[in-house]
């Protein structure tokens, strides 16, 4: 009981110099007690003293909180979440005047007043809601602004993988960004960055936002193809990151627009960091200038397990293997080929020959292009 009498007059000490709330003078002895609630303590230390002006550290802001708690529930209404964490800003006047005191009476091993404020709000705030405060991976964080009386709502971003289906010649995979903001999101495109949703990329972002809400999506894609490229057999797998989801766990299920079907969507912890290993069939329709020579068909099977080599712009040179390799002769100027190749042979150099070796016009000794090429299948490796 001795502590708690030397703690009384410490207490009574400052009082009789600053006026102090329940909370904060509680505050700064709860711990030494291990008591739990600084209120409660901060009255019972207070027994005698009637205070006559606001709290000299925090200026009555701990009675306050009511409204702050207001704007975390206003802004936080339209989403469906389970855990929550909080930052807070306040005045640095009142992050000083509670350093001074500290320093003043040596004072050691407290919470700060910022501490106990959020400490506060969070109480509140899973009393009112049920929602679980996490500090460390909160799916929601709050950012309380006691200066301007705001309160900011972050949402931790969503990853989903999938894989798509494109039936239709003339639909482009990616979608081009919103005019007005090129794709950083803007009153204009709703905060999606995107204003049209005719693409692959369009298409599943719009039944992403149906099903997540969020401003944008990040796409990381395994692979791309052409506008004139269909993608077949199971599919192209993609990920795709959601920033501000409202939704954090809704029922996926497979879907089909128009021309495309999107399979096997569920959440992953995040976008892969390196590139994946896959595999694509390709089948590929080359038309050449001069008249398809037989011995030179027979050479295709030659490409099998030997390196292509691709040099880009920018001096660097990475090569891709083929597999697996089929052709069939159309007519006198054109033939089909079916490969499978190392995920990221780039197709249509790969048969004109630009800066790509070896490649199917310098092996036909003549000009070459690629009318058209579809993606029979992706294999993930
Ligand atoms: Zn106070
Ligand atoms: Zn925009």
């Amino acid at each position: 009981m001795s502590n708690y009498s030397e703690i009384t007059s410490i207490a009574h000490l400052i009082l009789k110099k600053y006026d102090l709330c329940d909370h904060c003078l509680g505050r700064l002895f709860s711990k030494q007690l291990h008591l739990s609630s600084n209120k409660l303590l901060g009255r019972k230390l207070k027994q005698g003293f009637i205070s006559t002006t606001k709290c000299y550290v925090c200026k009555n802001l701990f009675y306050n909180l009511d409204h702050f708690l207001k704007l975390m529930l206003e802004s936080s209404s339209n989403y469906i979440f389970k855990t929550y964490g909080v930052g807070i800003v306040i005045k640095p006047s009142i992050v000083d005047r509670d350093d001074f005191l500290r320093s003043k009476y040596q004072l050691k091993g407290i919470d700060s007043v910022k501490t106990d404020i959020a400490k506060e709000l969070m109480k509140s705030f899973t009393k009112k809601t049920t929602k679980i405060m996490d500090p460390i991976d909160p799916e929601i964080t709050f950012t309380v602004n006691m200066k301007d009386e705001s309160c900011q709502l972050r949402s931790k971003p969503i990853t989903v993988s999938g894989r798509y289906v494109k039936s239709e010649r003339g639909y482009t995979q990616k979608q081009t960004s919103c005019d007005n903001c090129s794709g950083k999101g803007c009153r204009v495109c709703n905060f999606h960055g995107i204003s049209e949703f005719t693409s692959v990329e369009g298409i599943i972002s719009k039944l992403i936002f149906k099903k997540f809400g969020g401003t944008t999506t990040k796409f990381t894609w395994i692979g791309g193809e052409d506008k004139s490229s269909l993608v077949l057999g199971s599919g192209r797998p993609f990920f795709v990151k959601i920033n501000n989801p409202s939704k954090r766990n809704p029922k996926l299920n497979d879907e089909k627009f128009d021309y495309l079907s999107i399979f096997h969507l569920k959440l992953v912890n995040e976008s892969p960091k390196k590139p994946l290993n896959f595999h694509s069939k390709i089948k590929i329709k080359i038309s050449t200038v001069s008249q398809i020579d037989s011995k030179h068909l027979k050479k295709l099977k030659d490409l099998i397990s030997t390196p292509i080599f691709i040099y880009e712009k920018s001096g660097k040179r990475h090569e891709k293997k083929i597999f697996n390799l089929k052709y069939k002769k159309n007519s006198m100027n054109q033939f089909t080929l079916i490969i499978t190749a190392e995920g990221g042979l780039p197709v249509k150099r790969f048969i004109t020959g630009d800066d790509v070796s070896p490649n199917i016009s310098t092996l036909f000794n003549t000009p070459c292009v690629a009318q058209k090429f579809d993606f029979l299948d992706i294999l993930v490796k």
